[in-house]
């Protein structure tokens, strides 16, 4: 059986767990939140992050310093996760979906601009599959209307887009590490800020409102309830857990892209005979190899062909259903204009397995029975 994810493990978490319980500290913000810190600051050039329980959180405390009030709107994808526009809901905020490119899955820049009222507050461009949106074109608009930029880069770690990282673009950006994602602490995140604005606001939402943060620097010489906020700062025990893959992240981002480029090369002929799309980086994206997609000609031909690649050991998933069509997304948002490509190819999309570790051989397997799937006419005997 070949899984469709692996969480990833190094071999080292055991030791680094037990180091933070020696240091006699598994609260938040000790020496591991420290130097996975340091080490994010210096690698991905921000001006600040600040560790968190998960990517949703890292969204919602974005969505406070923003300062979305009720009746605010926020342009999104409706091809995402809950949590990239959930966060800003709980704010009292309105979601304006726009529809998606069929080629890279994301945010069709081209219409934000169109989507845009006196409202809009905030625009949330979500890197599918770590290839970056449009981000120059995203960023002119946001500058010209005056509007703050949010990168849900949840799946984006070590993506670029023109040289920079993804996350490290907007006013602020979002990293997952659930233990789907490239890299992992099991459940966590990260929040990236790169407008200095923010960076003092958001240590003291991270601290449940308080100026805690600049106590233990020895800046006060109290603490007290400065601002609303919440408790968003992960364990050291998972800080501890993430730190030994920071070692390795070139080997490990080399790894999922290998993979991705083995997929690519093996499926490149169904695709030329015009049975499935393959999907599409723009020149100037570098990819991290977080997700390996085909897309088919339906939902049906999707389901036979899940079904196939079961009974033949290997396992797969599609996601999203577009948010716009549930009960919840159409009560807290609307859709700008026509729905050409979120929901019709959200229908098409199959994600093949990918993990850190994933073997070559068993990408030519799974790639020769997607070939033997369209070979035998969709798997009919
Ligand atoms: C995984 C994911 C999230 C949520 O991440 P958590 O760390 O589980 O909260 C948000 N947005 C996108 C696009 C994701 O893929």
């Amino acid at each position: 059986m070949i899984n469709f994810n692996e969480p990833i493990v190094t071999g080292k978490e055991i030791d680094n767990i037990k180091s933070a319980i020696n240091l006699k500290k598994i609260s938040g913000d000790g020496v591991f939140t420290k130097k996975c810190s340091s080490w994010f600051e210096k690698k991905f050039n921000v001006k600040k992050v600040l560790f968190t329980t998960s990517c949703t959180h890292a969204l919602e405390m974005s969505a406070l310093l923003c300062d979305i009030k009720p009746g605010d709107e926020v342009i999104a994808p409706s091809y995402t996760f809950v949590s990239t526009v959930n966060a800003f809901v709980l704010r009292g905020a309105k979601i304006v979906f726009v529809d998606i490119r069929p080629d890279t899955m994301n945010i069709d820049e081209d219409i934000i601009e169109k989507a845009i009222t006196e409202k809009t507050k905030v625009i949330l461009p979500v890197h599918y599959a770590g290839v970056s949106c449009d981000m120059d074109k995203i960023m002119k608009i946001a500058k010209k209307y005056n509007l703050y930029v949010v990168e849900d880069a949840a799946q984006g770690m070590m993506s670029k887009y023109n040289n920079m990282y993804l996350g490290t673009i907007g006013n602020l950006g979002c990293y997952s590490f659930h233990e789907t994602k490239n890299y992992s602490m099991g459940e966590g995140g990260l929040l990236l800020i790169n407008d200095e604005r923010f960076i003092e606001r958001a240590e003291i939402i991270r601290e449940k409102g308080t100026d805690r943060s600049k106590f233990f620097r020895g800046e006060v010489d109290k603490y007290s309830w400065v601002d609303i906020g919440s408790s968003y700062l992960p364990s050291e025990i998972n800080v501890a857990y993430l730190y030994p893959q920071l070692e390795i992240v070139d080997k490990i981002n080399f790894d999922r892209v290998n993979s991705w480029k083995c997929y690519y090369k093996n499926l490149k002929e169904l695709e030329k005979q015009s049975l499935i799309e393959l999907p599409f980086v723009p020149d100037e994206c570098e990819i991290n190899g977080h997700i390996f997609y085909i897309k088919v000609k339906d939902i049906q031909e999707r389901d036979r062909l899940i079904n196939y690649l079961k009974i033949n050991g290997v396992l797969t998933v599609f996601h999203y259903i577009p948010l716009h069509s549930s009960k919840i997304g159409k009560k807290y948002g609307r859709f700008y204009g026509e729905d050409n490509y979120t929901t019709k190819e959200s229908e098409r999309i199959l994600r093949l397995p990918m993990y850190y570790g994933l073997k070559e051989k068993e990408i030519i397997y799974i790639t020769s029975k997607i070939t033997e799937f369209f070979a035998k006419k969709n798997g009919e005997k």
